[in-house]
């Protein structure tokens, strides 16, 4: 069994005692890991794969929320609106359409996070600070009946640089605290504001520091992936 117990048993120390929720992402990980996980205690977990999510969800407990945590295409929502817990990777309008739709064909509410671009990388997906701006306020006049705007998520660069990274965290959180704030004094149904999902194996403590209360860590947990 490839799952290390003393960082995990760290992790979720951590994470209590700042009130924050691990994610443990167990993409290209075994069912028999994330059930070793689950027997631990574990409930939320991160898939990257639609096809991966689908083919493992049938097959482990019902009470595992399953966060998606992967760049999401519109055409593959209705394969996951059944059972996702929490949609970390909306990028569009579009997709938070698709999102509504099959979350109301399917009696749900899905709760949905925007994903925002900090890192220097342009491999990541998600969208600029200004253009998440444009979106959250455009979303206020809106009326989702079966979505949830909970916040906001971010990847920092893969770099030794924890000034760089700290800055990109930094960004993100200074946007999650103005929206937060916003939303606070415009209430709208459809939105309420209070996840920051930031911080991975590599850089959750700093990502803590800067406000993170949902941190997605895999290859810490899990080992190194297959
Ligand atoms: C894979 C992945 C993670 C986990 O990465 P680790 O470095 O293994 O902890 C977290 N967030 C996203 C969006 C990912 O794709």
């Amino acid at each position: 069994m490839a799952i290390n117990i003393t960082e995990y048993n760290k992790i979720v120390n951590e994470t209590k005692e700042k009130n924050s929720t691990l994610v443990a992402v167990s993409k290209l990980q075994p069912v028999s890991a994330i059930e070793s996980l689950y027997q631990m205690g574990q409930r939320d977990f991160g898939e990257n794969y639609v096809q991966e999510l689908i083919t493992k969800q049938p097959l482990l407990p019902g009470d595992i929320q399953w966060h998606f945590i992967g760049h999401l295409q519109s055409n593959k929502v209705k394969y996951i609106a059944p059972f996702v817990h929490l949609v970390h990777t909306v990028d569009s309008e579009k997709l938070l359409n698709e999102i509504n739709k099959q979350a109301a064909k399917n009696n749900r509410v899905i709760h949905c996070l925007i994903q925002v671009h900090i890192a220097e990388e342009d491999t990541k997906f998600g969208l600029l600070p200004q253009q998440a701006e444009e979106l959250l306020l455009s979303l206020q006049q809106m009326a989702f009946k079966n979505i949830v705007i909970a916040g906001l998520m971010g990847m920092a660069s893969f770099s030794d640089d924890v000034n760089k990274v700290a800055g990109e965290f930094k960004t993100l959180q200074q946007l999650f605290k103005k929206y937060q704030q916003y939303f606070s004094k415009n209430q709208t149904p459809h939105i309420a504001f209070n996840i920051l999902s930031m911080g991975m194996s590599g850089d959750y403590t700093l990502a803590m520091q800067h406000g993170s209360n949902m941190i997605r860590v895999g290859s810490l947990i899990f080992g190194q992936r297959h």
